[in-house]
């Protein structure tokens, strides 16, 4: 067993595990790596899905193909990149050429949305797992990371949270073979199609002093962002954004705060910026809503209607955690 998480881990075999190059602005451990070439600089990242563990057996192949480019251009929405290329390496356990249409469909129709290019790839047998690398420009010098939040600043998020945790429930729970209409397919279309944050990662750059995408919940990501900077903060609960399909099938605090999957990007933004939200909501079509304030003391705390705070574990998904 490897003690201490993912980040443990990484840090322990892979932090500095090789000669350094000049031209690497950001390295191993935020969304995506910033590499400055002769052209500009240039965002990558990649990114595995598991068949069971980061999505259900019986997931439609379309939403696969869709969700596995989506996971890896919401990283580089995260630093603000616009995606250009991706590989795509897919382990399959036969060749079946009717998933494979259908995954493929999925996979070029978002492809095609942010004029992404496949060039590269491999395909091998094995059980079911899928892998893309994503590239993409980023414009200026410097690129959105996770360690620029200071005390004061706001603490955002696009979109709404939780929807894919209590999608993933309600697809889980249904009915075997049964279709979900109405509310539950909303929120089960969050959890396989997500949508990455790509207009407001552009738009966010110069402007939003960290960011992060939120791939494994609002408390363990936001609190990546905050040990990064060496900051804490405190989130007002009544003011995460859910959508009406979550506050019908009565989604809680746990699906906001804890809830992986939903793809949103979580930033924050120095005080004297706010109005310039307005042109994200307009010129991005993104809804933003501030859900908190940056603070010194260190850790994330949480606020109710009633004014009482209380103290947030991160608590969000990690593969390698004690005793998962
Ligand atoms: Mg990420």
């Amino acid at each position: 067993m490897i003690g201490g998480g993912e980040a443990a881990l990484i840090q322990r075999y892979f932090h500095g595990l090789t000669a350094q190059r000049d031209g690497v602005e950001l390295g191993v451990g935020d969304d995506a790596a910033l590499l400055q070439t002769e052209t500009g600089l240039l965002a990558a990242c990649c990114d595995t899905l598991v068949e069971d563990i980061h999505f259900p057996g019986d997931i439609p192949p379309e939403a696969l193909g869709h969700r596995v480019l989506a996971v890896n251009l919401s990283d580089l929405a995260a630093v603000g990149a616009r995606p250009a290329w991706t590989l795509l390496s897919l382990t399959l356990p036969e060749k079946d050429p009717q998933w494979l249409e259908r995954f493929s469909a999925g996979f070029k129709a978002l492809a095609d949305r942010y004029g992404v290019a496949l060039v590269g790839g491999d395909t091998t047998q094995g059980p079911l797992s899928v892998s893309v690398t994503a590239l993409g420009q980023v414009a200026g010098d410097h690129g959105l990371r996770r360690g620029g939040a200071r005390p004061g600043d706001g603490v955002w998020v696009t979109g709404t949270l939780g929807d894919a945790a209590l999608g993933l429930e309600l697809w889980q729970e249904r009915e075997e073979a049964t279709a979900l209409a109405g509310d539950p397919a909303y929120l089960a279309g969050r959890l396989f199609r997500p949508e990455p944050r790509v207009a407001a990662g552009t738009a966010l750059l110069g402007r939003a002093s960290a960011a992060i995408d939120v791939s494994d919940g609002l408390a363990a990501d936001l609190s990546r962002v905050l040990d990064e900077s060496g900051v804490g903060a405190t989130l007002e609960l009544e003011a995460l954004p859910r959508s009406q399909a979550f506050i019908d099938e009565q989604g809680d605090l746990r699906h906001l705060l804890h809830g992986g999957d939903d793809y949103e990007l979580c930033f924050t933004l120095p005080a004297e910026r706010e109005e310039e939200m307005a042109c994200l909501r307009e010129h991005a079509a993104t809804p933003v809503t501030r859900i908190g304030t940056v603070e010194e003391t260190p850790g994330l705390r949480g606020v109710d209607a009633g004014g009482v705070v209380c103290a947030l574990e991160p608590g969000g998904y990690d593969h390698f955690a004690e005793g998962s």
